[in-house]
C-alpha cells in the first residue's frame, strides 16, 4: 500500500504527510502491532515522545516492515525535564538511540514550560542538531503567542511546526492565524478530541450522515480542508484505515460554518502556560 495522505511543505522545503499516526498512551507491548497496522493502513508518518516510552518500539516497526527510511516520516518531542542546551542535546542522542535511527525527521520541544525558562537555550541546541543534519526539521508544540514571539526575539530560526491541542471545540484561531502569518504548520493533538462522548454530538453526526462517513473522518476532514496537520491515534487497525480514508469526500461551506459553531473553548489536555510536568 502505497502513502495515503497528501504531502504539505513546511518552511524549511521539508515534505511532511498531512495525516500521521500518534503513539501517545499507546503501550510499548502493543506498539508494534498498532504502528504496523497504521503503516499497512497507508501511514507514512508517526509521532511519538520520549515521555511516551515506546519510541524503541516504534523504531522496530518501522524497519520490521521494511519501507526505506526517506519513505517514513518519524517524529519525537524532548521532554521537559530535558530542557536547555546541554540536556536537549543528550536528549536527543537518547531518543535516536531508542528509535534505531540515524537521524530523524521531525523534533519538537514537548512544551514551552514558562515558568522553567530554558526553552530558548532548548532551541539552540535543537538549531544546532539541525545544522549538523541529524533531524531534518525543528519544531515546538503547545507554544502560545508569546513563547513564539520569544524564540522569534532571540533566533533567526522559525519554528516548522507548533503542535497544539485543536478540535472543533478547540479551534485555536488566533494561534493559526498567527502560524499562517510566520510560516509555521499547523500540527492537531487530540484531533479528534480523545473521541468518546465528543463522537455523538448530533450536528456532527448529521454530517457524518449527510457523507456517508463516520463523525472521526468528518472531524478529520475539517482539520484537512482547514490545512491542519493531523495525527490520530488508534489501537485498532480497522479505525486506523478509517482516520485515514478521508480524501474521497469533501466539507462545503455551510458544513464547515456548522462545525465553527461547535467551538467552546474546552481543552481536553492541559494548558500550556502552567504544564510543567517533569
Ligand atoms: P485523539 O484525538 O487521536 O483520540 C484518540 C482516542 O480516540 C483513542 O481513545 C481512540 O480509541 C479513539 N479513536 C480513534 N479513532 C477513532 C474512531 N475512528 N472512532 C472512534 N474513536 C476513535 O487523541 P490523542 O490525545 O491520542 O492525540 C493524538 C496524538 O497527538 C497522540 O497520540 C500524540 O501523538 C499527539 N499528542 C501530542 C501532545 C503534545 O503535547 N504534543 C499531547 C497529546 C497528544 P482506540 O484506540 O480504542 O481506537
Amino acid at each position: 500500500m502505497p502513502s495515503a495522505s497528501p504531502e504539505i511543505t513546511l518552511n524549511d522545503g521539508v515534505s511532511i504527510p498531512q495525516v500521521g499516526f500518534g503513539v501517545f498512551q499507546v503501550p510499548s507491548e502493543d506498539t508494534h502491532e498498532a504502528v504496523t497496522n497504521a503503516l499497512r493502513a497507508g501511514y507514512r508518518h508517526v509521532d511519538t515522545a520520549r515521555i511516551y516510552g515506546n519510541e524503541k518500539a516504534v523504531g522496530e516497526a518501522i524497519r520490521d516492515f521494511g519501507l526505506a527510511r526517506d519513505e517514513v516520516f518519524v517524529t519525537t518531542k524532548c521532554w521537559n525535564a530535558d530542557q536547555g542546551y546541554d540536556n536537549a542535546m543528550r536528549a536527543f542522542d537518547r531518543s535516536l538511540a531508542e528509535l534505531g535511527l540515524d537521524h530523524l525527521d521531525l523534533y519538537l520541544i514537548h512544551w514551552p514550560c514558562p515558568d522553567k525558562d530554558q526553552y530558548v537555550g532548548t532551541w539552540r541546541a535543537f538549531e544546532q542538531l539541525a545544522a549538523e543534519g541529524r533531524v531534518r526539521s525543528i519544531g515546538v508544540s503547545n507554544f502560545q503567542i508569546a513563547h513564539l514571539e520569544r524564540l522569534r526575539s532571540t533566533s533567526d530560526v522559525v519554528p516548522a511546526v507548533n503542535q497544539i491541542e485543536l478540535h472543533p471545540w478547540l479551534p485555536q484561531r488566533e494561534l493559526r492565524d498567527y502560524h499562517s502569518a510566520h510560516g509555521i504548520a499547523t500540527q492537531a493533538w487530540s484531533p479528534i478530541a480523545r473521541g468518546g462522548d465528543y463522537l455523538n454530538n448530533a450536528i456532527l453526526k448529521g454530517l457524518a450522515d449527510k457523507h456517508g462517513k463516520s463523525v472521526a473522518q468528518v472531524i478529520l476532514r475539517w482539520h484537512i480542508q482547514a490545512g491542519n496537520i493531523v495525527l490520530p491515534r488508534t489501537v485498532k487497525a480497522k479505525r486506523a484505515a478509517e482516520n485515514i480514508s478521508i480524501f474521497d469526500f469533501a466539507l462545503d461551506a455551510a458544513d464547515l460554518h456548522s462545525i465553527d459553531a461547535l467551538a467552546t473553548g474546552e481543552r481536553v489536555g492541559p494548558d500550556p502556560d502552567v504544564f510543567h510536568a517533569e
